[in-house]
């Protein structure tokens, strides 16, 4: 059975704002789940009918089975981490983590076990006497962390836990939350904007767009298979180029190229004669060198970022913008005319007007 249930789950906010419309979700006991979406999607509202903290308008929460809608935060054993982690200035690190199990009468012999155990995970041993204002932002925030984690709870519940820290300490701090919760087992849910943080951490990640729950699945799902173009756009760094034409005689034209969409779809290319198709493929899906079975392309390159192991080539391709990646070695010069290969194995094509995925 689920550990977390959530159907049909909706908020409407006072005002009327409805701001999540039926999510649906069940978490395993032990899953990590990361929320992705822009800002105002939804994703912290959901969090918080979660945590206790938001009344769910309608719908049904379950915790392990049991219908869980009004029960408060402690009965539902959640822990919290929020994007400003507040630590008490006037108290050590140590007071800092021993605090909430102080209050709830815990053994000083077993707060103590438990604060050293807990310090030991998060590398903060050394800094126990110390008071937060003599931390850097890294180690705050992973003391934020550890007073969630020293409370033994069945789910974590973060919200953007690194949004206050540079890229560096997010980095490492990504990891050693994924650590963390392999040592802890505690089923997660962690939400952010950052695709790549989503990537990294997720079993399965929940993509979200204007309160509507848009795909559930494994990073590689959502990488590879992508339900929609706001999923192919937002998941991937660069994005997905895409580029919308009509179908005309089974083909779209693009600049010189006249592409045969049936070498991707068959037949079924003729229930979209005359309307308008999106055609996608991702900056890293490319060759610079010509391939069977593939899409050819002409553009002019506008601009060439070198990232160390590999750059990006902006090109205009009649009039579309559209990123590749590529190896060092074969940046071209601005500029440029330049032919890429897109095997057909890499294209997506979606509708032009649902913009759902074709294939
Ligand atoms: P962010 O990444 O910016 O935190 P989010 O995806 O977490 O965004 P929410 O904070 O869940 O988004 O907000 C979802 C929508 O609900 C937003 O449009 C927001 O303005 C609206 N909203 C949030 N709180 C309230 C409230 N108390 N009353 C009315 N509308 C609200």
């Amino acid at each position: 059975m689920a550990y977390l249930t959530l159907k049909d789950i909706n908020k409407i906010y006072p005002n009327g704002f409805h701001a999540v419309h039926d999510f649906n979700l069940e978490a395993e006991k032990g899953e990590f789940i990361v929320f992705v979406g822009p800002s105002g999607c939804g994703k912290s509202t959901t969090l918080r009918m979660i945590a206790g903290l938001e009344d769910i308008s309608k719908g049904e929460f379950l915790i392990n089975g049991e219908v869980a809608n009004q029960w408060g935060p402690r009965e539902r054993e959640v822990a919290m981490v929020f994007q400003s982690y507040a630590l008490y200035p006037n108290m050590t690190v140590y007071d800092n983590l021993a605090f909430g199990l102080s209050l709830q009468g815990v053994d000083e012999d077993v707060i103590d076990e438990r604060v050293q155990k807990t310090a030991k995970i998060l590398g903060l041993t050394d800094y126990l006497d110390r008071m937060p204002r003599a931390l850097s932002g890294g180690q705050r925030q992973r003391v934020a962390v550890g007073r969630s984690i020293i409370r033994k709870v069945g789910v974590f519940l973060m919200d953007e836990p690194l949004s206050n820290l540079d890229a560096k300490q997010r980095v490492t701090m990504r990891s050693e939350i994924t650590q963390i919760h392999r040592e802890t087992g505690a089923t997660t849910i962690y939400v952010t904007h950052d695709q790549t943080e989503a990537m990294t951490m997720a079993d399965r990640i929940v993509v979200m767009k204007d309160g509507y729950v848009q795909q559930i699945g494994t990073p590689r799902d959502v990488y590879f298979n992508p339900v929609n173009m706001f999923v192919a756009g937002f998941i991937g760094e660069p994005p997905m180029n895409f580029i919308r034409r009509k179908v005309e005689n089974g083909c779209i034209q693009v600049g010189e190229s006249q592409l045969d969409l049936s070498l991707k779809m068959g037949e079924k290319v003729k229930e979209y004669e005359g309307k308008e198709i999106v055609f996608g493929f991702r900056p890293e899906a490319i060759t610079l060198h010509e391939q069977e079975n593939a899409y050819a392309l002409q553009g002019m390159v506008e601009l060439t970022e070198m990232l160390g192991d590999n750059a990006n080539v902006y090109v205009d391709i009649a009039q579309d913008k559209s990123i590749l990646k590529v190896t060092p070695h074969e940046i071209p010069a601005m500029d440029e005319e330049i032919r890429f290969f897109i095997p057909v194995e890499n294209v997506y094509l979606f509708d032009g007007d649902t913009e759902k995925v074709i294939m």
